[in-house]
């Protein structure tokens, strides 16, 4: 069966250890897919000079993010394996792109597991992730999703785990459901139409607005992961949005699902 692929509006660390809205929608989403015989995250946590995929058998939980987080949220750790063979196969399908195999450096970044904590809380599937080489282009980007799609058929979730509007000095921080920034309404509305009529082309192109974008994504790591995501569409899928949202102003959680349209037909009969 083929597998989906998945873009994880990631929001505030804090989701790993809460239950809300968001916590819920990312476990209902994996207790409707088929189940991975890997994971292949793409999170905007990771970003390197060169494209690296975790190597190593135990990836070490990271806790990269303030040490005014509380004391509950560092002790969380996900246990996950990694998966070796499967980091030789992403550096074999990205060739000639080069690809560093990490054997100890990273692990498993909280763009990564706040998600999975929830989605696969036994922890039990194995889980490689993939950097965001900070040199390429988007292009580029949409292109390494695209060389990774025949790892659907192999029994590997592709998901990338970011937000598509990410811009924390504009955050409302006591007002999770006000109104959203204009620029920030527009920037998710054009992304968002990119990707339901599948014009990725548009999301490409994400600088070119040339107003919104700099506010919007105001450093691009967040987004990026969406690219390499709908690189890897195949012309059979269809897309769900889900968690279409954006919080405190400027905080967008809109994620999305694209699925083998076939698949999805049968599984609904
Ligand atoms: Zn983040």
């Amino acid at each position: 069966m083929r597998m989906p692929v998945v873009f994880f509006g990631h929001g505030s660390p804090m989701v790993a250890i809460e239950a809300n809205q968001t916590s819920r929608s990312w476990s209902d989403m994996a207790a409707g897919l088929p189940r991975p015989r890997a994971i292949l995250a793409i999170s905007a946590h990771w970003e390197t000079q060169v494209t690296a995929v975790t190597a190593m058998g135990r990836p070490k939980t990271i806790h990269d993010f303030g040490a005014s987080f509380p004391k509950a949220l560092f002790d969380k750790q996900y246990p996950a394996p990694g998966d070796p063979a499967l980091a030789r196969r992403v550096a074999e399908l990205l060739a000639p792109t080069p690809v560093a195999l990490d054997a100890g450096q990273w692990g498993l970044d909280h763009g990564t597991w706040s998600v999975l904590v929830h989605a696969y809380p036994q922890a039990d599937i194995p889980v490689v992730q993939l950097s965001l080489d900070v040199t390429l282009t988007p292009d580029a980007r949409f292109e390494l999703g695209r060389k990774l799609a025949p790892l659907r058929d192999e029994g590997v979730l592709i998901m990338g785990t970011g937000n598509i509007v990410h811009n924390l000095r504009a955050m409302n921080w006591g007002d999770a459901a006000c109104a959203p920034y204009d620029w920030a309404a527009r920037f998710n509305d054009e992304i968002r139409a990119a990707i339901t009529e599948n014009q990725p082309e548009r999301a490409v192109a994400f600088a070119s607005m040339e107003k919104e974008a700099p506010l919007a994504a105001p450093t691009p790591e967040h987004f990026w992961p969406l690219l390499y995501i709908l690189g890897a569409r195949l012309p059979t899928d269809r897309v769900r949005l889900f968690n279409d949202r954006i919080e405190h102003g400027s905080l967008g959680m809109t994620s999305v699902l694209i699925e083998d349209a076939r698949a999805a037909v049968s599984q609904a009969a």
